[in-house]
């Protein structure tokens, strides 16, 4: 059976370009880059080159680029190593509800460690109220992270008017960029993550951007890798995947075209559907859309059966048959979070997938709510 896979915002598969790099590196630049010798400063070179693609890709230096392992690490990196290197005892910090759990477990950390954290909401269409962050702030407030584009739905937030008014309040502002990065410019923050197998790479290697003047502490102990911000001899093979696949367009332009009418199809010909998030600014790949009296599980799974990758949310929280946080901050019952699907398109992705996926759905949404005891059949 043909496979077609809707579900990129979990992870992409590896472009040809980053597979060549990566397997070329293992041969090429195999040896240590912090070793002296000709075979280190090989690796060193490819390392270097890696950064210098990566940086090119958010518009900034490449001194200002820390190679990690991935989505997860930046935030973590970024979020308790900017608060605890900050002075003081009494400290604070604003995120949203929204966020991914990489961002929202480092703020339980810095909880549990006597920070105090503002959860800023989100209005219906998905969106944080910069007036409200704003009116959050305390004079002992350090940092701020709000992601860039939510990963459930695609909404993009007003990362750069919080930014500002950041800067205005000497407040650090950091930014998950893992689902924007390569779709939009990085905004003007002071710490920025990406993750590479998000954008065609493998899986394993991530970075932060780090405005200079930026203090971190380090969490991990060890040697002065990543101008000690980062101990550990670099994963050159990750990192020169993820630059080479950095150095390409991320999407297709067919994208946006391709979800509006993956949508429109959907809205027209499945009763009871809404979509998520359509209210306000939305990366161009995402589509979130609820299926009233259909469980989201049954419906991937459905949709799996028929050979079609898609996901109910966040992969990490899949499996959990809990809804969506995402979906409930945003003021959905529980019972239409569950009822919600997430299609993610990528760089395969074409019409004739598209329409096949629609006709997929359309078959399994009514199949699944004719066994509903809970779906009004009229
Ligand atoms: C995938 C994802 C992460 C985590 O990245 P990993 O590289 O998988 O650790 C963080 N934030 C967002 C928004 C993501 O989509």
């Amino acid at each position: 059976m043909n496979r077609f896979y809707f579900d990129h915002n979990a992870t992409t598969p590896v472009c040809p370009e980053a597979a060549q790099a990566w397997s070329c590196s293992l041969t090429d630049a195999w040896a240590n880059p912090s070793s002296i010798h000709r075979d280190g400063q090989a690796a060193r070179n490819a390392l270097e080159s890696a950064r210098a693609q990566v940086a090119a890709l958010l518009h900034c230096q490449p001194a200002q680029i820390v190679f990690t392992s991935g989505g997860t690490e930046s935030d973590n990196l970024a979020i308790l190593g900017a608060v605890r290197a900050h002075p003081g005892s009494r400290k604070h910090v604003v995120t949203s509800t929204i966020e991914h759990p990489a961002v929202l477990a480092a703020c339980a950390q810095l909880e549990r460690e006597g920070v105090a954290v503002t959860y800023v909401g989100v209005d219906a269409s998905g969106l944080v109220n910069p007036d409200y962050v704003k009116r959050s702030l305390r004079p002992e407030t350090v940092l701020i992270s709000l992601m860039h584009a939510n990963n459930e739905t695609g909404v993009v937030q007003p990362v750069e008017q919080i930014a500002a008014l950041a800067r205005e309040a000497g407040v650090l502002m950091h930014s998950d960029g893992v689902q924007a990065a390569g779709r939009l410019q990085m905004p003007q923050v002071d710490l920025y993550s990406v993750s590479a197998h998000k954008m065609y790479a493998p899986k394993g290697c991530g970075a932060l951007y780090v405005r200079s003047g930026i203090e971190l502490q380090t969490m991990l102990y060890g040697g002065r890798h990543e101008r000690s911000r980062r101990p550990g001899t670099e994963n050159v093979a990750g990192a020169v995947a993820f630059g080479a696949a950095a150095g390409l367009a991320q999407d297709n332009d067919r994208l946006p075209a391709l979800r509006d009418r993956l949508e429109s199809a959907i809205i027209a010909q499945v009763p009871g559907t809404r979509i998520n998030g359509s209210g306000a600014p939305r990366i161009s790949n995402t589509t979130n859309i609820s299926f009233q009296g259909v469980e989201g599980e049954s419906l991937v799974i459905a949709l799996d059966l028929r050979g079609f990758a898609v996901s109910t949310g966040a992969a990490c929280s899949s499996g959990a048959l809990e809804p969506s946080h995402v979906l409930l901050a945003m003021g959905l019952p529980r019972e239409q979070a569950k009822a919600s699907l997430r299609f993610s398109l990528g760089r395969g992705n074409d019409e004739s997938q598209v329409d096949a996926l629609i006709s997929a759905v359309i078959a399994s949404a009514a199949h699944l709510r004719r066994l509903s005891p809970t779906y009004a059949h009229v």
